[in-house]
């Protein structure tokens, strides 16, 4: 859907461009989420590519519905107190664990996704970007409700598993190769999808750091920040952008229409070019 004359767009807030092109890149450092901000808008997420694996039974598709259909309606239920929220959220996120654990899913199955084109791709112009923030040493902080391992296998493949990227997400644990459990029994979800799940030692390299760039492509990934700093909001719309975008306007600095590309993002902003 396009906005009536104009193919693409960004809309920003000048004084505050003006006031992130000054800060020093030693003084910053970018979260990010990853599903739809560093790959692509119609990438499938981490957790749908796990269908795509020609291995998967449809048994195992038709629970993963099953679950999915179950408590996706209280994800946007906005009714819903943000505790009572919060622990059907973190059932849900138990839930699909066991159930990859009950179908035996391996790391085989997992790693397919990240090592296929046609499944997960880039957002143009991201892998530049990410060479680029690595050159600068500027932390990057992705934090998603996603597979980490699917995110990191995903960023290897594609040569940019840079020191500077730490990756805050759902890291499945194997045994023989078969899905065991996750990582610290850490589950990130969509409601505690911030800084506060960040480990110790990320939470150190950042803390000198008094400006947040955030990336995300929904209005909750502004709620990424915890901390009491300057924050710059850049958020990409792609999808129902009519119906979205006076709310996008009011949540990010920045809002990106139409699959805009990290290279037009950077032309515009100096500190990320
Ligand atoms: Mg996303």
């Amino acid at each position: 859907m396009n906005i009536k004359g104009c193919e693409r767009m960004i809309i920003a807030d000048d004084k505050k461009i003006k006031k992130l092109n000054s800060i020093s890149v030693n003084d910053v450092y970018i979260l990010a989420d990853f599903d739809g901000t560093i790959t692509e808008d119609n990438s499938d997420s981490s957790w749908a590519s796990i269908f795509k694996n020609p291995k998967v039974t449809k048994d195992f598709v038709d629970e993963c519905i099953r679950v999915f259909s179950h408590y996706h309606k209280f994800e946007i239920d906005e009714s819903l107190l943000v505790q009572e929220k919060m622990s059907i959220m973190s059932e849900w996120y138990r839930k699909n664990i066991e159930t990859l654990i009950n179908f035996g899913i391996t790391e085989e199955i997992i790693n397919y996704a990240a090592n296929n084109e046609s499944i997960m791709a880039f957002r143009d112009g991201a892998l530049e970007f990410l060479k680029q923030m690595n050159k600068k040493n500027i932390p990057i902080i992705i934090i998603s409700a996603g597979v980490g391992n699917i995110i990191e296998q995903f960023l290897i493949r594609n040569n940019c598993n840079y020191p500077n990227i730490h990756i805050c997400s759902n890291f499945l644990e194997y045994n023989v190769g078969v899905v065991s459990g996750v990582r610290n029994n850490n589950l990130i979800h969509p409601l505690n999808k911030n800084e506060i799940s960040l480990s110790s030692d990320i939470k150190k390299i950042i803390s000198r750091r008094e400006n947040i760039i955030i990336l995300g492509n929904n209005i909750t990934d502004v709620n990424m920040v915890s901390s009491n700093k300057s924050v710059y909001k850049i958020g990409f719309l792609d999808e129902n952008i009519e119906d979205r975008i006076e709310s996008f306007k009011e949540n990010f600095d920045i809002v990106c229409t139409h699959n805009t590309s990290y290279d037009e993002i950077r032309s515009k902003i100096k500190i990320l070019n």
